[in-house]
């Protein structure tokens, strides 16, 4: 007659089973964000974060500007504000102008 494994065997053999169904999920749940990430970047890239029309994007002085084509506003990449802030108020004139 076989011997009936223990209780704390069957208890190990069920976490490891578990644990591997858990690893299982966790990585479908990483490849879902991955795929829910990219997806939302396709459908937002270069889009206004406020109407979501699409952006026009200048380059000005090696500042990359987007204005939205239709409730107009200017949107900054990372970092630019701080670039834009240390342009001068004729320099900014200039900028301005080129939207109107
Ligand atoms: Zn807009």
């Amino acid at each position: 007659m076989p011997v009936k494994p223990s209780e704390k065997e069957e208890e190990y053999f069920a976490k490891m089973q578990f644990e591997k169904k858990k690893k299982i999920e966790e990585e479908k749940h990483k490849k879902l964000a991955a795929t829910e990430k990219s997806r939302l970047r396709e459908l937002h890239f270069m889009r206004c974060p406020k109407c979501g029309m699409e952006l026009i994007e200048i380059d000005y002085k090696g500042i990359r500007i987007d204005k939205c084509s239709d409730c107009e506003g200017i949107w900054l990449d990372s970092g630019e504000l701080d670039r834009v802030s240390k342009i001068e108020k004729s320099g900014l004139d200039k900028l301005f102008s080129v939207f109107k």
